[in-house]
């Protein structure tokens, strides 16, 4: 297993507030999770409804959730997403366990609500951390970062070639 990656995010800490780029520290992908270096990541209404409080999310969290980019590392017994592969974040985490995960629907898997209001993995746990403090990950992505790292089933592959 790799060592935490300093990557730079943008954290909200309050809302109401600027939210600033930070350095923080995301930890390495754990077994049947990946990392990925991101390319692109739009900027959502929902983005900003947690900036400003209408919705609510816990803090502090980096925000963003309609991230694209590179696969660049896999936990252990991944075997899609391949290091290499360019792929869309799906904004819903999927336990790959449910009737709708095993009927390969994991984007309407069950156990993806708690996870994308809690902004955790679906073990309520993140991969972000700003020295000892946990931060969270919106949607369980946290897209506006250098890199991004949880579970890949929500992982769409995109064609070769295509940007990103
Ligand atoms: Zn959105
Ligand atoms: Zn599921």
């Amino acid at each position: 297993m790799s060592d935490s990656t300093t990557i730079r995010a943008l954290v909200l800490r309050e809302t109401g507030v600027r939210p600033e780029l930070e350095e923080v520290e995301l930890l390495p992908p754990e077994a049947g999770e990946v990392r990925i270096r991101v390319v692109a990541c739009g900027l959502c209404r929902s983005d900003l409804a947690n900036a400003e409080g209408t919705l609510r999310t816990p803090l502090p969290v980096v925000l963003g959730h309609e991230a694209a980019g590179v696969v660049v590392e896999t936990g252990e017994g991944v075997e899609q997403p391949a290091v290499g592969d360019r792929v869309v974040v799906s904004l819903s985490p999927a336990c790959g366990q449910c009737p709708m995960c095993e009927d390969d629907k994991p984007h309407l898997c069950f156990q993806s609500v708690p996870g994308s209001i809690g902004c955790t993995m679906l073990d309520g746990s993140t991969r972000v951390r700003s020295g000892e403090e946990v931060v969270h990950q919106l949607c369980a992505i946290g897209g506006f970062a250098a890199h991004v790292g949880g579970k890949p089933p929500p992982c769409i592959p995109r064609a070769p070639g295509r940007p990103p």
